[in-house]
């Protein structure tokens, strides 16, 4: 079962705050406003109380944002780099809070958090301090944008936020940041990694809210920039709702990533290649592998070992270490998933699930799930489905696979399984996708472009192609200056 001395640092440290908070603007706390509960998924009870940030509070924090920009530009890139680095020692340090704090929060297993999302944030924090102190060498001619707004959502709380917030650091920007309503705390913990790390005020502010909240930073005048990370249908509103207003924007939506396995890929290496693809975080992965298209030679091979493997897969308390699979965010997602599934099975779909597999009573949990049998068009076979299950298709030959790969309006991500690497290498071009990785899964690194093609959104985040994302040239400056706000 879970340890519970693990769980007593994460607990203390919201109950020193009393489980209600503010906002952190200008590096203080806020009063709470009107407040929205944030619960634990895996046990359906109350975690803390969070403000509801009215567009008030987003002029504020705006405001305070832009008071600070001027002198953090001024400050350089070596001494941004100082705290940035001060930061990244600091989230090493606490690594174990953040870890449980999320787990906490959001459901996943402490094994990904502990080990997946907290080594990632550190990496950010330190690649992008190298960023800020090589700024005038790699970047020469461009400034900080100003100040700017970002957006993420919940299924990877702290990792999105360090994409989104070391990168406009690095570069000179101030920054308006708002979680996700399920999964704000560790934000918040993070404001006093700011405090610590001597981040001065203004520099970054946290604002919690739902997308009302989001919506006041969109069309705030005193926002130079906003990164949005989450929904398709989101992303539409805010790209309509920025249209004309001169604000620069980068968009990571969804995604319907295929997994595409050929008759010579090592089968074993394969499968468990796929259960990270599809099943790390319950499948609520943005480029999760969702989509099997495997060779129809090899296909009653690949699923009859896939099936044995999946019946090996442990479902159960997020902080106990040895479970793979945790619990969905929120009841609303288990029963979007549920919807879905049901509707492939009236169809006629085949619906495959470890019968050993036990769900909880208390919380929202759904099995891992392979759907076999539906047509190309179907809602399984197209929709972002972003939970724990499979779609199985088959092809025959290489174009096939191709075309099948790009039947989506997403492109964001694919896998390609092959021991012929000539073949690997002519497929993977052909995708339309912002990533394809090659006999592996999952490899995330702070020094990589990550991000869309199609309706999963445009712009990128990490390296040198995502500091671009966060920087103007100089000669854009002969344009009328903002008002001021
Ligand atoms: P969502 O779009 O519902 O919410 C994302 C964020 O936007 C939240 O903070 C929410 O409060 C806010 N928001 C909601 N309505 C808003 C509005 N009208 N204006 C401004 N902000 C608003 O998405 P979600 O359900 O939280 O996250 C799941 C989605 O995120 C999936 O589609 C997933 O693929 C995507 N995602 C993409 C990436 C990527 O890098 N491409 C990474 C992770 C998740």
């Amino acid at each position: 079962g879970p340890a519970p001395e693990s769980t007593k640092e994460a607990q203390a440290w919201l109950e020193q705050r009393g489980r209600t908070f503010g906002l952190f603007i200008d590096n203080q706390w806020t009063e709470a406003g009107e407040t929205f509960a944030s619960t634990n998924p895996a046990d359906g009870k109350e975690l803390a109380q969070l403000t509801q940030a009215t567009a008030e509070d987003v002029d504020r924090a705006v405001q305070a944002a832009r008071r600070a920009q001027p002198a953090w530009a001024a400050l350089g890139g070596h001494g941004r780099a100082r705290i940035m680095y001060a930061i990244a020692r600091l989230m090493q340090k606490h690594a174990r809070l953040f870890a449980v704090l999320e787990t906490l929060d959001n459901g996943k297993t402490i094994r990904e958090t502990r080990d997946a999302d907290l080594p990632l944030v550190a990496r950010h924090f330190y690649h992008h301090a190298g960023w800020a102190q090589l700024l005038d060498e790699e970047f020469p001619g461009h400034r900080a944008v100003g100040v700017v707004g970002q957006i993420v959502p919940w299924n990877f709380p702290l990792l999105m936020l360090a994409w989104k917030i070391a990168p406009a650091m690095a570069a000179g920007n101030t920054i308006v940041f708002k979680p996700a309503e399920f999964t704000p705390l560790t934000a918040l913990l993070f404001a006093d990694i700011c405090v610590q790390a001597g981040v001065p005020a203004g520099v970054v502010n946290i604002v919690t809210g739902d997308g009302r909240t989001g919506e006041a930073i969109v069309k705030h005048e005193g926002i130079d920039k906003l990164a949005f990370t989450g929904s398709t249908e989101v992303g539409r509103l805010i790209r309509e709702a920025t249209a004309g207003s001169g604000k620069k924007l980068s968009l990571e939506l969804g995604g319907k990533s295929p997994y595409i396995v050929f008759e010579d890929a090592d089968i074993d290496a394969a499968v468990e290649g796929l259960v990270d693809s599809i099943w790390f975080n319950q499948g609520q992965v943005c480029c999760a592998g969702s989509r099997l298209l495997v060779q129809e030679s090899m296909e009653p091979r690949f699923l009859k070992k896939l099936k044995s493997r999946m019946d090996t897969l442990r479902l159960g308390s997020p902080l106990d270490k040895s479970m793979d699979i945790g619990a969905l965010v929120d009841p609303i997602q288990r029963q979007r998933i549920h919807g879905l599934v049901e509707a492939a099975r009236a169809e006629g779909c085949e619906i495959y699930q470890p019968s050993a597999c036990e769900i909880p009573a208390e919380g929202s949990w759904f099995p891992p799930t392979l759907i076999t049998g539906a047509s190309t068009s179907a809602a399984v076979a197209q929709a972002e489905i972003f939970g724990p299950v499979l779609v199985a298709m088959s092809f025959r030959t290489p174009a096939e696979a191709v075309q099948l790969a790009n039947n989506t309006v997403y492109g964001l991500a694919a896998c390609v399984w092959s021991e012929n690497i000539s073949l690997a290498l002519d497929v993977a071009p052909q995708i339309k996708a912002g990533v394809v990785w090659i006999n592996t899964a999952n490899q995330f690194d702070a020094a990589c472009g990550f991000g869309g093609y199609k309706e999963s959104g445009y712009g990128r985040e990490g390296g040198r192609e995502g500091m671009f994302e966060y920087l103007v040239p100089v000669s854009e400056d002969a344009r009328p200056a903002l008002p001021a706000v």
